[in-house]
């Protein structure tokens, strides 16, 4: 009998989830702590960065362990399982998927024994965009990467392989031909690393502990271990922390191109990124989306939660007073059991649910963080009205994303993102709204307090910083179709020897470990 899988879901509709992120990493060298329980705790802080798998490492000077599975954080670790993990430096992964379905194998950290006989851990926050290149030069070095068709698993497998040199001189040969998106936290039995690409495109944070060092995608990981901020990351630097100390070198020349999606929604609001304040820049745009689309109304309300700290700047600065038009059940989660057709049409009310007394006879400005698909705009604004909203005036406080993300973002398909098709009164239209804002590009960049040439804003512009390759050589399943191609060059190869006719070859896993 199918059962609920109890994992829960921050998303309004689990159905048509909004832009998914890739990933959240942490990494502690910390002699004397419970390193395994430091990074749950990172992890847990950091979950909004993946909900797909998570995954701890850990070393006590002999040998890393992995422990990692499906799930949240907190359903794939329980006390004992931490208990066994011990060591004085840990890394750790919560992941979504950006490159390789969300499968076991997929799972990080990955491992890799290396040439010298040490074992590497490593956990990737980001997405390349020369995995298929990478995955040949793997195969044409006879390498293996056991089973995995994540782009990680093609830079763990390269470190590993490099002949003679030790890691940290492995890194500082292998990373300058990795491209795209990546924050690396890595290890094995006595240093623990981190590495930003040269674009910084993911954020990177180093604090200190007490009696060691933390690294992780946000500040908030290193609040919930008690550790300090000392600073970012650099675009470009690797750092290695062991018993000697901290060591800092640059494997590629800084091209800071920070993601400006960053700002808007993924990262959490009490994080700061290159200096500015998370929830400051919200505030800020919500302000800035007052001035840009004012207009007459009762009471403004932000989508739960990501619209809020907007939703406040715009009641701000407009002088429309703030409050809670919409509650949101935090506890419905994913499942396995279809709800009947009646519930499934409901979508989102399965998540929100309007407060009628506070709605009842307004004109109602509702502010969200974007619009992908549209679908969850559309329930809202039939929700609101439903509840007896007079108008409902819809603000969005990033411009219209008309692009995919190679970087590490998942929205959609090119063609079900709703801007892509239809100009702003189509897309009112397509919304149900009475009318419909979204902050420009410049005035979203002005609130981040970054300089225009320092971020990547390729999602509402189409300007990507980083060179793709041709369409079939990118995509989240780029490494599944590498394989698929090799599985068929195989084929034809022995086709060509034998004279025999095509076979078809079904078999998904065979697929993934020619891929590999
Ligand atoms: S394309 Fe958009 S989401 Fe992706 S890195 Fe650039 S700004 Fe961020």
């Amino acid at each position: 009998m199918p059962r609920g899988d109890g994992r829960l879901s921050h998303e309004l509709d689990p159905y048509r989830p909004g832009p998914q992120d890739a990933c959240g990493v942490f990494g502690v060298w910390a002699p004397g702590e419970e390193v395994a329980k430091l990074t749950y705790f990172g992890l847990y802080a950091l979950q909004h960065r993946g909900q797909e798998a998570a995954g701890i490492a850990v070393s006590d000077g002999t040998g890393v362990v992995v422990y990692k599975d499906l799930g949240l954080v907190a359903q794939v670790f329980d006390e004992p399982t931490l208990a066994s993990l011990r060591g004085h430096l840990a890394i750790g992964h919560a992941r979504y998927s950006t490159t390789g379905g969300s499968t076991w194998e997929n799972a990080q950290p990955t491992i890799k024994a290396t040439n010298l006989g040490t074992t590497l851990a490593l956990a990737h926050n980001g997405n390349l965009v020369n995995s298929a290149d990478l995955a040949t030069r793997i195969r044409e070095l006879g390498l293996d990467v056991d089973g995995s068709t994540s782009d990680t698993a093609l830079v763990t497998t390269l470190l590993a392989a490099t002949p003679d040199l030790s890691v940290e001189a492995a890194a500082l040969q292998v990373l300058p031909t990795v491209k795209g998106a990546f924050s690396f936290v890595f290890m094995d039995e006595n240093t623990l690393y981190a590495a930003r690409d040269r674009n910084g495109v993911r954020p990177l944070v180093l604090g200190r502990l007490e009696r060691g060092w933390v690294v992780a995608s946000e500040a908030a990981a290193l609040d919930i271990v008690g550790a300090s901020v000392v600073r970012e990351v650099e675009p470009g630097e690797l750092i290695a922390i062991d018993e000697n100390g901290l060591r800092s070198s640059r494997f590629a020349n800084p091209d800071p191109k920070g993601c400006l999606f960053e700002y808007v929604y993924l990262a959490r609001p009490d994080a700061t990124i290159s200096g500015r304040n998370v929830y400051a820049a919200r505030t800020e745009i919500g302000r800035q989306l007052a001035r840009e689309h004012p207009v007459e109304a009762d009471l403004v309300i932000p989508s739960p939660e990501s619209g809020t700290p907007a939703a406040i700047g715009y009641a701000e600065e407009s002088g429309i007073p703030y409050g809670m038009g919409l509650v949101k059940n935090a506890y419905v989660g994913r499942t396995f059991i279809q709800p009947s057709q009646t519930i499934r049409q409901l979508g989102i009310r399965l998540k929100l649910n309007p407060l009628r007394d506070v709605i009842r006879g307004k004109r109602i400005v509702v502010v969200d963080d974007s619009i992908v698909r549209g679908n969850t705009q559309r329930a809202i604004v039939r929700m609101l009205r439903e509840a007896g909203a007079i108008e409902v005036h819809v603000r969005i406080s990033s411009p219209p994303v008309k692009w995919p993300c190679f970087y590490g973002i998942d929205f959609a398909d090119r063609a079900e993102l709703l801007a892509n098709g239809l100009d702003n009164e189509g897309i009112r239209r397509a919304i149900g709204a009475d009318s419909l804002g979204y902050v420009s590009l410049n005035g979203l960049i002005a609130a981040t307090e970054q300089p225009a040439n320092r971020l990547c804003r390729a999602c509402f512009d189409g300007q990507y910083p980083i060179d793709l390759p041709a369409g079939d050589l990118i995509g989240k399943h780029v490494l599944e179709s590498v394989g698929r191609r090799v599985d068929e060059a195989g084929q034809a190869e022995q086709r060509d020897r034998s004279g025999d006719e095509p076979a078809l070859n079904e078999d998904p896993a065979t697929l993934e470990r020619a891929g590999a």
